[in-house]
């Protein structure tokens, strides 16, 4: 590949740089693609294969990192809404949104994603959302299309297999460092001294690739906002106590400001007969919590996240270092995994213990340390939790019942978001774009994917 000359150079395999090759193949561009991590079919994480307990660092994250990206270890719940999943309404407008939206899920559903969506509408949509507004909370409406983890990557590998024939892709290539010259991304070089060189070079590294995206911004003294941070628990509840919702709507997205605070709360990524599991963030090294179903397996559980978004002021600059800080806490307590903990329990400032938990309604989907998140959590972020799951009964009657688990730390780092031109480009760079969640402009696998369409058609008309 050195010595070749590309139309694009992309770097990350996720659904950003997935779509954005996609559309610029589709131009007649000659594209290539570095991702750090393995295929699909090679992406095998040691602690899901039950060879190891603990996160052994393994070169890539087979979570995270690799074709698809974390799109490809994700639960695969697409959000067709505007409002959720990202910033990319701020640079294209709703309307415009709207259609990449559109664009980017007919692709999905092409490759293979369940043409079935949910959608939450009609009567039962109004007396839920009339329920929440009696104490505070904002019920929104949205439409959801389920890929599952499982079929995500069959769809995922079924895009490798149509790109594979129409763009150089090199896996297991790490990207070192972006070639300037005389003001101008001209290319890229990778960690064995290989340079690839192109007219345009588009960066999307995810959330994974943050850090390193860092150093980059850095050393090109690009210009960033600070993003907030979220940090909160994985709530584990019965399917009965969510049913009726999620078997309408899929999941029930619900903000809060809570009265004892007033921090702006939110449900996130729900799971009706889904598994919590364990996210290892390599960069951090750090355990911290998620949630995922699956098309083919389910269990009796429903879980979903509960964030407390804060934004940090004068002097304090590293909300990231803050929210680690936290989850490290929890690793700590929990001999480097992750804590789970009874709600009756926590509301009564003790410790979990296994009998308790077996004594419960529940049986965990997940293997955690028992234990206790007050030692963890700052107060401000359990009276929230306990506030937001207090407001959330009146729509879902049992989810504040003493058997609720509550496990520990889920946190989202967004810090790093870039400033960006409408179409993604960065101002003072000519020929460099940036997209995806690791730019700050996504947050979920919609957006993420629309934000490198957007960037490819800008390439194109460049
Ligand atoms: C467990 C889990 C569940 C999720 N569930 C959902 C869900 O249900 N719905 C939803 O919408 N979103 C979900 N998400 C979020 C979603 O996966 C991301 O928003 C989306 O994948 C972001 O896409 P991206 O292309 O910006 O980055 P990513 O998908 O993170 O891809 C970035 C790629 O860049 C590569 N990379 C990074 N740095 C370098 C480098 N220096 N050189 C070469 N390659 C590099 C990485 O290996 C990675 O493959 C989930 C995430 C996780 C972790």
């Amino acid at each position: 590949m050195s010595g070749m000359h590309y139309d694009a150079v992309i770097v990350g395999a996720g659904p950003a740089g997935v779509f954005a090759a996609a559309e610029l193949v589709e131009h007649g561009k000659k594209v290539f693609i570095a991702d750090k991590g393995k295929l699909i079919s090679d992406r095998k994480c040691p602690i899901v294969n039950g060879q190891v307990k603990s996160c052994v660092n393994c070169a890539s994250c087979a979570i995270v990192s690799g074709w698809g990206g974390a799109g490809s270890a994700s639960d695969g719940k697409l959000t067709l809404t505007t409002g959720f999943g990202g910033n990319l309404e701020e640079y294209i407008g709703r309307p415009e949104l709207l259609s990449m939206i559109e664009f980017v899920d007919n692709a999905f559903v092409r490759f293979g994603a369940d043409p079935h969506y949910y959608e939450a509408s009609g009567e039962m949509a109004h007396d839920t959302i009339r329920r929440g507004a009696q104490v505070g909370l904002r019920v929104l409406p949205a439409r959801i299309r389920h890929i599952g983890t499982d079929a995500s990557r069959e769809v995922l590998n079924n895009m490798y297999e149509d790109l594979v024939t129409k763009c150089d892709i090199r896996m297991e290539a790490p990207v070192e460092d972006i070639l300037i010259e005389d003001g101008r991304a001209v290319g890229v070089r990778l960690t064995d001294g290989a340079e690839v060189r192109g007219e345009s070079v588009l960066v999307t590294p995810g959330r994974e690739g943050a850090p390193w995206l860092e150093k980059i911004i850095g050393k090109l003294k690009l210009p960033i906002a600070s993003m907030p941070v979220d940090i909160g628990v994985r709530v584990e509840v019965p399917d009965s106590v969510c049913e009726s919702l999620t078997r309408e709507f899929y999941e029930v997205k619900c903000l809060y400001n809570t009265p004892t605070f007033d921090d702006r709360c939110r449900t996130f990524c729900m799971n009706p007969s889904g598994f919590v599991v364990h996210e290892y963030n390599q960069a951090h090294r750090l355990v911290t919590v998620n949630g995922h179903s699956l098309k083919n397996k389910k269990s009796e559980n429903t879980n979903f996240a509960i964030l407390v978004t804060k934004n940090f002021t004068q002097p304090f600059s590293d909300p990231i270092g803050y929210a680690t800080h936290v989850a490290k806490l929890a690793n700590m307590l929990a001999g480097g995994s992750i804590l789970v903990q009874r709600l009756a329990d926590l509301k009564d400032g003790r410790r979990s213990t296994q009998s308790r938990i077996d004594r419960g309604m529940l049986e965990p989907t997940v293997t955690a340390q028992p234990g206790d998140l007050s030692l963890v959590l700052p107060h401000r972020y359990v009276m929230d939790i306990v506030e937001f799951l207090d407001a959330l009964n009146r729509i879902m009657p049992g989810v504040n019942h003493g058997d609720t688990l509550l496990y520990g730390v889920e946190i989202k780092l967004y810090s790093l978001r870039l400033e960006l031109e409408e179409n993604l480009a960065v101002p003072s760079i000519g020929g460099l774009w940036m997209a995806g969640d690791g730019a700050g402009v996504s947050r979920g696998i919609i957006q993420a994917a629309a934000s490198g369409v957007v960037a490819a058609r800008a390439i194109c008309g460049e």
